[in-house]
This record gives C-alpha cells, sequence and structure tokens, in this order.
C-alpha cells in the first residue's frame, strides 16, 4: 500500500507542459516544491508564484546543487523531466540529444546520491523501445529496447544511470516509459515553442491559427495508414510522477532500493487519422491538411501496456479520446465555456 505522499519535492524541467501541470499536482498535496529549469523552451510564466526557481541548466552540477540546497533537509524526492523531447530534431542534432538527455540525467543522479536523496524518478519514452513487427501488440515493461532514434537512445542511456544508482544501495529510481502525452489539466495548454505535437497542431491549424498539417506518411503497415500511438492524458502522468516518488521512498525506507520501469499509456492506439477526426469533432471544424513523406525516426505503432501501471502505481488511465482532445482545445483557448 503506497502511504507517504514526498512533502519536498526537487523537480526539474519544472517550466514545461507536464511540469507545470506536476507542480500544481504537488502543490494540492501541501508539498514544498523546488523547481529548476533554464527557461529556453519553458513557460516562466506558468510557474506558480509559490514555487521558488532556479535558472539552470542539468548539465551543470552548481545549478543542480543550488536547487538542492534549498531545502533545508534532503528532499524527498527529485523528479527530473528536464530534457529535449522531439524525435526529428534529435536526427539533426544526434550529440546535442546525448548532451543534455544523458549527461544531464548523470549530473541529477550524482548530485541527488550526494544529497542523500532517497528517490528520483526521470521521464524516459516509449522511443526506448524496439518497435515490434505485429502493430496489435501492446508493449510491456519487459519489450525490448533498441531505440530507433538519437532521443531514444538518449533516455535510454538516462534509464542506465538511474539503474546503475539504485545499485549503489543508496537511492530508489523510477523510469516512467512515457507515451503520447495529452490533453490538459487545471487549464495548462500544452504549448511548446517549436510546436510539433499532433493534438496541439492539428486543434491550432482548424481554429486559423496555424497553417494546415502535415501528415508525416500514409503508407505505414496500419489499417489507415497513418501512425498509431497511444495518447495518455497529462492528468494520469502527473499522477503516476506523484505514486512511482512516493514508491521509491518506500522502497529506499525499506531498505531494499531499485529500479523500476513503468509504462505510462492507456493500452489503446489511435492513428493520426482518428485523432484528426476526434479534433474535427470536438471544434466542429475541419482540419486542413496535407500529405507528407514520413518524418525521420517515426515507427508504425506504440502502445502501451499499462497493467503494471494499474497494479502497482494504481493508475487507470482515462481512454477517452474525446475527452483528451476538449481538455487541449478548452485549455488552448478554442472553445466555448
Ligand atoms: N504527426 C503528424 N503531423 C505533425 C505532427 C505529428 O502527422 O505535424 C504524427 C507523427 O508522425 C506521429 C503522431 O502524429 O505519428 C504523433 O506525433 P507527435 O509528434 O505528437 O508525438 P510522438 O509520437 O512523435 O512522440
Amino acid at each position: 500500500m503506497l502511504t507517504t505522499a514526498p512533502s519536498n519535492v526537487l523537480v526539474t524541467g519544472a517550466a514545461g507542459y507536464i511540469g507545470t501541470t506536476l507542480l500544481r499536482r504537488l502543490l494540492a498535496d501541501g508539498a514544498r516544491v523546488i523547481a529548476l529549469d533554464h527557461l529556453e523552451r519553458g513557460h516562466a510564466d506558468q510557474l506558480p508564484r509559490e514555487v521558488p526557481l532556479i535558472v539552470g541548466d542539468v548539465r551543470d552540477p552548481d545549478a543542480v546543487r543550488q536547487a538542492l540546497r534549498l531545502f533545508d533537509r534532503p528532499p524527498d524526492a527529485c523528479i527530473h523531466l528536464a530534457g529535449l523531447i522531439q524525435v526529428g530534431e534529435s536526427t539533426l542534432f544526434p550529440q546535442m540529444y546525448r548532451d543534455v538527455n544523458a549527461v544531464g540525467t548523470q549530473v541529477v543522479a550524482d548530485l541527488c546520491l550526494e544529497a542523500g536523496v532517497p528517490a528520483l524518478v526521470m521521464a524516459s519514452s516509449a522511443a526506448v523501445l524496439r518497435p515490434l513487427a505485429g502493430i496489435a501488440d501492446r508493449l510491456d515493461e519487459d519489450a525490448p529496447v533498441g531505440p530507433e532514434s538519437p532521443y531514444g537512445s538518449s533516455k535510454l542511456s538516462g534509464e542506465h544511470t538511474l539503474r546503475a544508482a539504485a545499485e549503489l544501495g543508496r537511492m530508489s529510481t523510477v523510469a516512467l516509459r512515457l507515451f503520447n502525452v495529452a490533453g490538459a489539466a487545471y487549464g495548462l495548454a500544452e504549448r511548446h515553442d517549436p510546436e510539433t505535437h499532433l493534438i496541439p497542431l492539428a486543434l491550432r491549424a482548424a481554429a486559423g491559427e496555424l497553417p494546415p498539417l502535415h501528415m508525416f506518411g500514409d503508407d505505414f503497415p496500419t489499417p489507415d495508414g497513418t501512425c498509431l500511438r497511444d495518447y495518455v492524458h497529462v492528468r494520469d502522468v502527473v499522477e503516476a510522477f506523484v505514486r512511482a516518488a512516493r514508491l521509491a521512498m518506500q522502497q529506499t525506507a525499506s531498505g531494499a532500493c531499485e529500479f523500476q520501469v513503468f509504462h505510462v499509456g492507456t493500452g489503446h492506439g489511435y492513428s493520426v487519422l482518428e485523432v484528426i477526426r476526434a479534433c474535427e469533432q470536438v471544434l466542429g471544424k475541419p482540419v486542413p491538411r496535407a500529405m507528407h513523406g514520413r518524418r525521420p525516426g517515426d515507427v508504425a505503432a506504440l502502445v502501451a501496456n499499462p497493467d503494471k501501471l494499474a497494479s502497482v502505481l494504481g493508475i487507470h488511465p482515462d481512454l477517452d479520446l474525446l475527452r483528451v482532445v476538449r481538455d487541449a482545445a478548452q485549455a488552448l483557448g478554442l472553445l466555448d465555456g
């Protein structure tokens, strides 16, 4: 049974889409939170006022130490979200991805160990997995890894760092392999700069805020030829981070430090065309679009097996794609009321 909630938490990459949502969730629990973010791609204006912010890079040990020192005692947990997240960009700048995602995670893990932090949870990705030949298969935590992209490789390297850190026996670590995080909570819209994600691009194209959507390929071995992805509500994702931190704290307290992996998805795959139709239904407008070639690094299908997420962390993700899209549209200010 998971009982003790983390009451002091360091969040890296706190100014991003998941981070700003997670901060609200932690504050709702009464936690004291410190944010670390270099603000190059994040949203300072969406950080809650009561959360102290260290502006710095996770590759900079001084910045991470400075954030850790703001706590009176070692924080209960560090939730490490800082990183670069675009598969396509990673194929153009592989070294940059290795540097930020792999080196950054190593620095955070080393300094959490040094400071005596008992729990470290990182945002990993479904991109670490080797794509399966059968698109009907749902990927569980034992599925073979074998990233297709430099992004996936950099996240896998972060997972290796967390495994090695747990083996030292002083800190438990968790990698949450996020599938396609979507929707919105606390009124915080998904706004990446540049935006590359399907749902906000499709919604904003329909609203006339952005040019027509480029569809990246319709020749994949899927029922309608477009890629299948597992869209998981950001509300469920932040809950997974909180519960994973709690689990890691308990494991360390019990003297049995472990590294654990969870797949954070719904278990249901939707095609790009199905997502576009959901956007059209929610907004009552067509999504203007044009067919493009495949985007480098994209695989035909990535769908989670969420059984471990449910059985160990007690999370049963929202299965309603229309609700995910409606929440996204609402937060983007594209729906009345
Ligand atoms: N996609 C697309 N056009 C876009 C952005 C995304 O067709 O402008 C497709 C992409 O090829 C993938 C799916 O939408 O199959 C989800 O992509 P996204 O970038 O949202 O997330 P990813 O799966 O890359 O993490």
